[in-house]
């Protein structure tokens, strides 16, 4: 078995010595385990937390454990029940090339799902965003919703489902060629490139040119000078699904000075601010599936993947897809 591991917690942003590889025996499978040979996992941008020895909702990876990841792979080796060998499944199987792990935490992939869309459109980061915009953001035909981080995974399907619904919908992304990918692949009716304002102030006035009539939704996933460009942008009574901040994960970015003039903004504007971790709504996985899947099959809902090739590569695209080097959902190929 080879695996990535925590070799130190990174100060700030990630770098490659942060990490280690290493090679161990196969494990089990044990009574009640599955050995999954795997052929891709997820990288995720909350990965960058569990880094930290910091208390969060989730226990951090411990100095020399295996970093996690939600996975996909074939058993090669069963003693679950209801489980054989040759199935396709998904757990959570870390940075590795296989992982024994309890029938009761794998999930079968059915047939016709290409294995890779249950860790991105169709998984973890999918339900986020449908989640995010529907109970939270509370959509409504004819309103204005932007969302950053507009080509990865949770911000294209907010995207996506929000065009559908009657928005219109300006996306947030790094450089010129994803700025085209949101129009030209998920529909949104503006792209703005945050890349090209090295301010607040230069990104907000692009930004109320394309929403004339203000900001209905602001989804959330960046924080830094998009939320700061935003949020005087907002309407009343405006919704705020707080799903993430990538632009101060790892960050000592000090911004204390504006905290007064953004609470006072959500005070003013009476917005609903509403932080989220999906996590505490799997149970609406079911109802997402039955509502997304027909359109991703049917190719109403786009989806890319950016994959990186080998266990060896992970370190890199992982710190590269922080500071936006993915294009799509960035996943690990075995
Ligand atoms: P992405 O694949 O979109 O990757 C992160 C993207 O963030 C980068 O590609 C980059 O896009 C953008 N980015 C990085 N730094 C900055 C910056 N300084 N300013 C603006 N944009 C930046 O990730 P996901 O779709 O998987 O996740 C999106 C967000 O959702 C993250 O914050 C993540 O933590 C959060 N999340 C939260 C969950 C929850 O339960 N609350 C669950 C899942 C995800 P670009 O090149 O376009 O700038």
């Amino acid at each position: 078995l080879r695996r990535i591991t925590l070799a130190r917690r990174p100060s700030g942003a990630p770098v490659p010595e942060d990490f280690a590889l290493d090679t161990a025996p196969l494990p089990g499978p044990e009574e009640g385990e599955a050995l999954v040979e795997v052929t891709h996992f997820s990288l995720d941008p909350y990965m960058r937390g569990r880094m930290d020895d910091a208390k969060s909702y989730a226990e951090p990876v411990p100095l020399g454990g295996t970093m996690g990841a939600q996975g996909v792979g074939r058993v090669i080796a069963s003693r679950a029940d209801g489980i054989a060998e040759g199935d396709m499944v998904t757990g959570m199987t870390g940075w590795a090339s296989h992982a024994a792990l309890p029938g009761a935490e794998l999930r079968k992939i059915p047939d016709g799902t290409p294995p890779t869309a249950v860790l991105g459109v169709l998984g973890m980061p999918g339900l986020t965003g449908w989640y995010g915009l529907n109970d939270l953001g509370r959509p409504k035909a004819g309103e204005t919703l932007v969302v950053a981080a507009a080509t990865g995974p949770v911000g294209s399907m907010v995207g996506q489902l929000a065009k559908q619904a009657g928005l219109r919908t300006i996306a947030i992304a790094g450089g010129p060629e994803k700025c085209a990918m949101a129009k030209e692949v998920y529909g949104f009716d503006a792209a703005i490139d945050h890349r090209a304002h090295d301010d607040a102030g230069g990104l907000r006035a692009a930004l109320s040119e394309a929403a004339p009539d203000g900001v209905d939704i602001y989804f959330e996933n960046v924080g830094g000078k998009v939320l700061e460009a935003v949020l005087p942008l907002m309407n009343t009574h405006g919704r705020i699904p707080v799903c993430g901040a990538v632009a101060w994960y790892g960050a000592a970015e000090d911004s204390a000075d504006r905290l007064p003039a953004t609470w006072r903004a959500i005070l003013v504007k009476r917005l609903s601010v509403t932080g989220f971790i999906i996590f505490d709504h799997w149970h609406r996985y079911p109802d997402f599936l039955s509502e997304v899947s027909p359109g991703v099959a049917a190719g109403n809902i786009a989806y890319r993947e950016d994959i990186a090739d080998g266990l060896d590569a992970a370190p890199e695209a992982f710190i590269a897809m922080l500071k936006g080097g993915n294009t799509g959902k960035q996943l690990v190929k075995i």
